[in-house]
């Protein structure tokens, strides 16, 4: 039997609502060999993943996903195989991680005027495990405060850009973020670039140091699959995907939707060594 892999699995500590715990033995039941763990903007997840697959037939991967922006869009930049326990980068996170927490105080003073007086702060800090706070966990507060029905509405709403009480995130740009995670000895790999809409910049991206391109993600085509498989090629990067599994707050996916070969992982372990 060929060993397969799926290298992006949020858990609650961003985003996601399943624990390390559930992701390991959802994995071991999916017949999963290897997972990354890619929590937006933290690593905390990290550890007891590989705790709670240890002695167990998986491997688990140092992983991330850094948020970043450029041209006023939104790209996702994966890292792997970084140290992931360097002090350094931990302040680094910090840093990330403080200014989403101010960025959510400031999507409530815009509920609050827009007349939605019942979220705090306090409460969605205090019942989120996360130390990277983002839309979801708010667009959660608004569906559970009944203010909307459901998440989509919350977002379309009051939390998808341009809508009233949007805030953009901290500033970072994909070099950056690219520079970061190479900075920390691993491979940054581009995220669901037929999400991200931003294929013009990939050649500069290769110039400042990205080493690979998601080209498998669910719900995608086997053409689109191949045009960015085809890029991968052409800039010499590593191919890498994933099912982007974050639990019930993304119902369309889950562990294992999405199954790479492990030959690929092997690649990319590669590419991170010769990482210079
Ligand atoms: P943030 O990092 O706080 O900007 O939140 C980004 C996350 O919000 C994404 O990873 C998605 O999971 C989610 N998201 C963004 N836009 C939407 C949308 N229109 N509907 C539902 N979820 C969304
Ligand atoms: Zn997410
Ligand atoms: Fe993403
Ligand atoms: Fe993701």
């Amino acid at each position: 039997m060929t060993k397969s892999a799926d290298l992006h699995i949020h858990t609650h500590y961003s985003d996601g609502t399943m624990s390390p715990q559930e992701v390991v033995a959802d994995a071991l039941h999916c017949g999963i060999q290897c997972i990354a763990i890619t929590d937006h903007d933290t690593i905390d997840g990290i550890s007891p993943a590989i705790a709670a697959a240890e002695g167990q037939d998986l491997e688990v991967l140092p992983g991330i996903e850094l948020s970043s922006e450029i041209n006023g869009k939104d790209v996702h930049m994966l890292g792997y195989l970084f140290n992931w326990q360097d002090a350094s980068l931990l302040e680094q996170l910090k840093e990330m991680q403080n200014a989403r927490a101010g960025r959510m105080k400031k999507m409530i003073q815009k509920l609050e005027a827009l007349g939605i007086q019942n979220i705090s702060f306090e409460e969605i800090s205090g019942s989120a495990r996360t130390t990277a706070l983002g839309r979801p966990h708010l667009a959660a507060a608004l569906v559970e405060k009944k203010v909307v029905g459901n998440m989509r509405a919350a977002f379309d709403k009051y939390l998808a850009e341009g809508a009233p009480a949007y805030v953009p995130k901290f500033k970072q740009t994909p070099q950056e973020a690219i520079k970061l995670i190479k900075g920390f000895g691993g491979i940054a790999v581009l995220a669901h670039p037929m999400l991200s809409s931003v294929d013009e910049l990939i050649p500069g991206l290769v110039a400042a140091g990205l080493g690979g391109l998601e080209a498998h993600y669910p719900n995608c085509s086997v053409n689109v699959m191949q045009f960015y498989e085809g890029l991968a090629r052409k800039h010499h990067l590593v191919v890498t995907g994933g099912s982007d599994a974050h639990g019930e707050s993304k119902k369309h996916t889950f562990i294992g939707k999405v199954r790479i070969p492990y030959d690929l992982v092997e690649k990319l372990k590669e590419a991170a060594q010769k990482n210079v």
